[in-house]
């Protein structure tokens, strides 16, 4: 699939203007989370002068934000295969992604086939991890 100039273009401001939105949100959660943990923290360790609650509470933003995170991750490649003018072409497997797929995602850089291996095989490791 040839891109042309514009679309390049236009495909470069959606990728960064949701890239601005998810980085938006992420800040969003993590100064709720901040709060809202941060004052339960501070009452548990007043109660139990136990330290490693602090520890736990960061595990538990970390999880909450490695979903932007991956999709940030996605954007970013997306971006880089655009400037690379591979945008389009699976990743994987070397295909092309459908139109269709791309308009719903325009950061997909895999086929569907290829993400859906990929995404089983991330939850496998993170079932394997605990
Ligand atoms: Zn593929």
């Amino acid at each position: 699939m040839k891109i042309d100039e514009l679309r390049k273009d236009r495909l470069k401001k959606m990728l960064n203007k949701m890239k601005e939105q998810i980085l938006q949100e992420a800040k969003e959660e993590i100064r709720k989370f901040q709060t809202a943990e941060r004052r339960q923290i501070i009452e548990t360790v007043m109660d139990d002068a136990d330290l490693s609650v602090i520890d736990l509470s960061e595990d538990i933003s970390l999880k909450q934000l490695s979903a932007h995170r991956d999709v940030l991750k996605k954007i970013e490649q997306a971006l880089r295969k655009l400037d690379e003018g591979t945008y389009g072409v699976c990743e994987m497997c070397g295909d092309e992604i459908p139109e269709e797929r791309l308009k719903i995602l325009p950061f997909a850089i895999y086929c569907r086939d290829c993400q859906e291996r990929i995404e089983m095989m991330e939850k496998f490791e993170s079932e394997e991890g605990g």
